[in-house]
């Protein structure tokens, strides 16, 4: 039996082989068509050569298109998951002329895919015309064996058009008879009969000859070249092929209501009520995580509150089934084994994809329960049949509980009644302008107690959201901030995570469809429910009330996830290695680094800091699940997590656990599994107070980056060491011994040479007044062996003043002495403050002995000339 990916795969190469391009299925919102709120059909990526604005690239195409149908007319929500046959999301098979081939090709291709190939039985197709097309009815005698009888001809269900105007024209459609034992309209008044509106006869595939363009007077013209637009659903041809009379039945949503029995733990197929929600729960799992891939996101208008009604229904039947909580983030996975091929960016956002449905899962979960136990008592007080249920009580489960209409009606329809729509949607008006009033009111007090803001979730980058804030220095603007201005904004939901427990707030930008853009420069969290972000308007402006996209800067925020979860494998590792009395004093996490400190009275070793990066590194390696939780406090305790003293904790909290490692309350954003933070690197320890150590590391490729500049280093130390990385520190230690040698060598030579100036020296004493004065340049000694000249020169000379100067050509040494029995007359000291200036320095000392440097060789003479005048 042939795979549903084997048959979408088998079309495509079928048209392949006769010349048509394969091109890949359009988004699933429609690109420049804002007209339309999804691709419902093959042809909306096609409509612009259909209406001659575009020129086709090839003539000949064939695709398969992912489409939706949950808006406009094409709506068929209600009817999803009641009979086997309705989905929102399907998958479109199609084959395209633009002005190249006619009918005969069309018809002959899919005769002979459907029954040369895929071997339908030629007995139970029939073939169904327009009412006036002779040439495609003497066609279907022609090409294929069909008899007569089986040809029909059609009116209105064979014509085809876009819209009220544009390109139309008759189709011709195949039909195939399943057999009696496929009607639904069992045991009542009724025949069956193509386009009879049964089961057993089933429409595959619809042949449309465009030829026609509908006027706005509603003639029709003839257009220029004629094309042809084929269409045939995946789900139902994989069911025939798969001999299944249920769509739901076959690979293309099996694996889904599988994965759903087992989370529920009930079977499909042995209790006609909950069947019904398995498969809402497969149509509306497939449909949700399209949309995401295509970056629709939940919201409260537009596509964003499709998605919400899509994915709010499935809660509902999720729960039907006994499911609490999230359950359909766990059947993404089984959505993407099935389409991933087909639409790879659901392969890529996966994660992602499963991280918004959780989102919003959680979210509705809080208010479900309450939203049903309502409902339930309202419909208690209703009539036994076709009761109505009040607008307000319909409008109080959307507004309090979340609850879209549609959903209310769905339940409301199931007990036999229904709902005061017209009641709703007055509700609906009064509360809006109920809002325009707040506003003004705001606007008056600037109040803003009342601000709170959702986080949404670990992994999302991007959501859509509502502005309820916007505040500069000076207060509450209800009138908006626009370019260049900095202000603090708050949103119903965020996906911003804002600074908290040592991790900082994240960054990133803002747009709203008018088009204005902002910088968000910081995340902070203003309290457990408040995250508010400081922006920069970069372009138009930003007021309460917009719909903004936000968008997390998610390099950054990847890198500080890395170091976060490190920080808990430290923590952990740190308390093994030096004693459970190590407690956190405090800690940073940053996208460079993450510092930590904590309560320890000594150094850490240099052994110790290796083996406990050792142990982490190990425990990266062992690549185990790190799982986050909400539950109760008490319940967090009894699994002994940890708890940071200094820090508080409401009654439900977050429990960060990673595998076997670490268990500790966290609020933070953290790796899927250890194995992501890749490396983990010490770069210091050191005291911060008495009793504090500071340990600061890196991660991931920050510390990969970190290692390979040491590394760089070191080749260069080996280069210029003209030696191998491995011999450059035996070539150091012989290079400096060397040094220490010449030092030696020097030192030896200048007290040689001091020795036989002394000689010289002394003839260049002279006296003044019986006092012996040396005032002398000795260049090329440095200051210990001119000390020790001096003091030899004291020795020689005996009652004297002495002043002697060197120089290396850069700078100036100076020193004076006096010997004993002069001190009472000349004062070492002040003579060296003297005569330092003038070599551009300063200097003093005692009485006698002294010295100065100085930057100023060339006068170094002068100096020395002006002690014999100042003694004189
Ligand atoms: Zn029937
Ligand atoms: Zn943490």
């Amino acid at each position: 039996m042939p795979s549903g990916r084997e048959i979408r795969a088998g079309f495509l190469d079928f048209f392949a082989a006769r010349d048509h391009r394969v091109v890949r299925s359009a988004p699933i919102v429609p690109e420049g068509d804002p007209s339309l709120l999804f691709t419902n059909a093959g042809m909306v990526q096609f409509k612009q050569i259909f209406l001659g604005q575009a020129t086709p690239s090839h003539r000949r195409v064939v695709d398969v298109q992912k489409c939706l149908r949950l808006s406009g007319k094409h709506n068929d929500l209600e009817q999803v998951g009641r009979d086997t046959y309705h989905h929102t999301l399907f998958e479109m098979l199609g084959n395209w002329s633009f002005g190249d081939y006619y009918k005969a090709e069309s018809i002959e291709w899919a005769w002979d895919l459907l029954v040369k190939q895929w071997k339908l039985p030629t007995d139970k197709i029939w073939a169904t015309v327009y009412t006036t097309d002779d040439e495609a009815e003497s066609l279907w005698k022609k090409i294929t064996p069909l008899p007569p009888s089986r040809i029909l001809r059609f009116e209105r269900e064979n014509f085809w058009e876009m819209g009220e105007t544009g390109p139309c024209g008759p189709c011709s459609e195949i039909h195939l008879d399943r057999g009696p034992a496929a009607c639904d309209h069992q045991g009542i008044a009724h025949t069956c009969a193509v386009n009879g509106d049964c089961a057993r006869y089933i429409e595959l595939w619809n042949l449309v000859f465009i030829q026609y363009n509908r006027e706005p007077d509603q003639s029709l013209r003839e257009l220029p070249s004629k094309h042809v637009d084929t269409g045939m659903g995946l789900e139902r041809i994989v069911a025939v092929l798969q001999n299944v009379l249920s769509n739901y039945d076959t690979d293309l949503f099996r694996g889904i209501i599988d994965a759903t029995e087992n989370l529920a733990r009930r079977i499909y197929g042995t209790d006609p009520e909950a069947d019904v929600s398995f498969r809402v729960i497969a149509d509306h799992a497939r449909a949700v995580s399209v949309m995401i891939a295509d970056n629709v996101l939940p919201s409260n208008e537009g596509r964003g509150y499709v998605l919400r009604r899509v994915l709010r229904r499935a809660a509902r039947h999720g729960k039907m089934l006994g499911l609490d909580g999230p359950f359909l983030t766990y059947l993404v996975e089984a959505v993407v084994g099935i389409l991933g091929d087909a639409y790879p960016e659901l392969r890529e956002r996966q994660t992602f994809i499963a991280e918004v449905v959780r989102s919003e899962e959680s979210r509705f979960a809080e208010t479900l329960d309450k939203g049903l136990g309502l409902l339930e008592s309202e419909i208690a007080k209703l009539p036994a049949r076709a009761g109505v249920l009040p607008g307000d009580v319909a409008f109080k489960l959307y507004d309090t509980y979340g609850f879209p209409l549609d959903l209310t009606e769905d339940i409301v329809r199931g007990h036999g009644h229904s709902v005061d729509g017209a009641g709703f949607t007055r509700m609906m008006e009064e509360q809006r302008a109920r809002g325009r009033e707040a506003k003004k009111f705001v606007a008056q007090s600037a109040g803003s107690g009342d601000r709170r803001s959702r986080f949404v979730g670990d992994r999302i980058y991007e959501w859509e959201s509502t502005v309820t804030s916007v505040a500069t220095e000076d207060g509450e603007r209800p009138q908006g901030v626009h370019a260049g201005e900095i202000a603090e904004v708050v949103t119903e939901e965020t996906p911003f995570y804002g600074e908290s427990g040592g991790q900082l707030g994240d960054t990133g930008t803002m747009r709203t469809e008018r088009g204005a853009r902002l910088e968000v420069l910081d995340t902070l969290r203003h309290g457990p429910d408040l995250v508010v972000h400081r922006v920069r308007v970069l372009e138009g402006g930003i007021a309460r009330g917009d719909q903004v996209r936000l968008l997390v800067d998610a390099a950054r925020r990847d890198r500080i996830r890395l170091n976060h979860s490190a920080t808990h494998l430290m923590h952990g590792v740190l308390r093994e290695r030096l004693g459970t009395h190590v407690r956190q004093a405090g800690s940073l996490v940053a996208p460079e680094r993450l510092r930590f400190d904590f309560n320890h009275t000594s150094p850490i070793s240099a052994a110790d800091l290796e083996a406990m990066e050792d142990e982490i590194n190990a425990r990266i390696r062992a690549n185990v699940e790190c799982v986050a939780e909400e539950m109760a406090y008490d319940e967090a305790m009894k699994r002994g997590a940890l708890a940071f003293f200094g820090d508080k904790y409401g009654d439900r909290v977050r429990v960060l656990q990673m595998g076997s490692f670490s268990t500790e309350l966290c609020g933070g954003t953290h790796v899927q599994r250890t194995g992501d933070i890749g490396l983990f690197k010490f770069r210091g320890e050191s005291g911060v107070a008495s009793g504090v150590r500071r340990v600061e590391a890196m991660t991931g490729g920050g510390a990969l980056d970190w290692v390979q500049e040491r590394e760089e280093r070191l080749r260069q130390i080996g280069a210029t060491l003209r030696s191998s990385e491995e011999e450059a520190v035996e070539r150091l230690e012989k290079l400096l011994a060397q040094s220490r040698e010449l030092e030696k060598r020097i030192e030896k030579l200048q007290r040689d040479q001091a020795k036989s100036q002394s000689g010289d020296l002394l003839s260049q004493a002279r006296e003044h007044d019986g006092v012996r004065v040396l005032a002398a340049r000795v260049d090329g000694l440095d200051d210990k062996a001119l000390r020790e000249l001096v003091d030899r020169m004291k020795e020689k000379l005996g009652s004297s003043v002495i002043a002697l100067g060197a120089t290396d050509g850069a700078k100036v040494t100076l020193i004076a002495a006096v010997s004993k029995d002069l001190v009472k007359r000349f004062h070492a000291g002040d003579l060296i403050k003297r005569i330092a200036p003038l070599v551009g320095g300063n200097g003093g000392g005692r009485p006698d002995f002294a010295q100065a440097g100085g930057k100023d060789p060339s006068r170094l003479d002068e100096a020395l000339a002006k002690v014999h005048e100042l003694i004189g």
